[in-house]
């Protein structure tokens, strides 16, 4: 099963990968982790790429795509993925649409929540300082490492949340519109509970691949 799960700052989408990805046994590779982590070790991708994700902005293209297609090139990937943060741009989901090439469908779920809303879950959410793990509503020190729950850099400061909104309006809105005339694009209510909105998304999984299944 080859999924991405799209949708804006805060709508869920790192959550929800990761109980996709338990579910079905494949990697969830999100971009925005390994951005993190990259940043947090201080190597080569992280230097280059610190005062773009502080900033709200998004990383290059080439670099990006870059990235993803030595990821999804690994051999725990060649059986399925779900992407968490990527595709992003018209020009990544083009580039995600080659590297597929003869891979199988592309599962696309939009998780849709709107403003206000995303700014209060941004501004709420923590994740671990050690292992990067995003933390649950209750939840005190990380599950996964136990390390300490701190906010994210991006997330700190109100006018750079308000930023990657606005990003996410003008840069990768239009990705929406690429997909969703596709047999395979499902969009789901982001404003509902986590098990809720695992329970939809896990349906339309079904559901396309389902329809993809019957259109092969
Ligand atoms: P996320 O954890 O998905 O919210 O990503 C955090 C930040 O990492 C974003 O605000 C961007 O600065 C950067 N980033 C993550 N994924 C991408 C991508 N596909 N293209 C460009 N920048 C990205």
């Amino acid at each position: 099963m080859n999924a991405v799960i799209i949708g804006p700052p805060g709508a869920g989408k790192g959550t929800q990968a990761e109980r996709v990805a338990a579910g079905r046994g494949v990697p969830k590779i999100s971009t925005g982790e390994m951005l993190r982590e990259a940043i947090q070790q201080g190597t080569e991708l992280g230097r280059r790429a610190k005062a773009t994700v502080e900033q709200g902005e998004l990383v290059g293209d080439d670099l990006m795509i870059d990235i993803v297609r030595r990821r999804l090139d690994r051999p725990d990937a060649r059986g399925g993925f779900v992407l968490d943060g990527f595709p992003r741009t018209v020009a990544q989901a083009e580039a995600l649409d080659q590297m597929l090439a003869g891979r199988g469908p592309l599962v696309v779920i939009e998780i849709g929540v709107l403003g206000r809303e995303l700014m209060r879950r941004m501004a709420a959410r923590r994740i671990c300082s050690k292992c990067g793990a995003n933390a649950g509503p209750g939840d005190v020190t990380c599950r996964r490492c136990g390390g300490e729950l701190v906010l994210r850099s991006d997330d700190e400061d109100a006018s750079v949340r308000d930023r990657r909104l606005q990003v996410y309006a003008r840069q990768t809105k239009p990705i929406v519109h690429y997909y969703r005339n596709r047999p395979t694009f499902r969009s789901i209510d982001g404003v509902q509970s986590p098990d809720r909105v695992a329970e939809d998304i896990g349906e339309a999984i079904d559901s396309a691949l389902q329809t993809a299944g019957s259109t092969s």
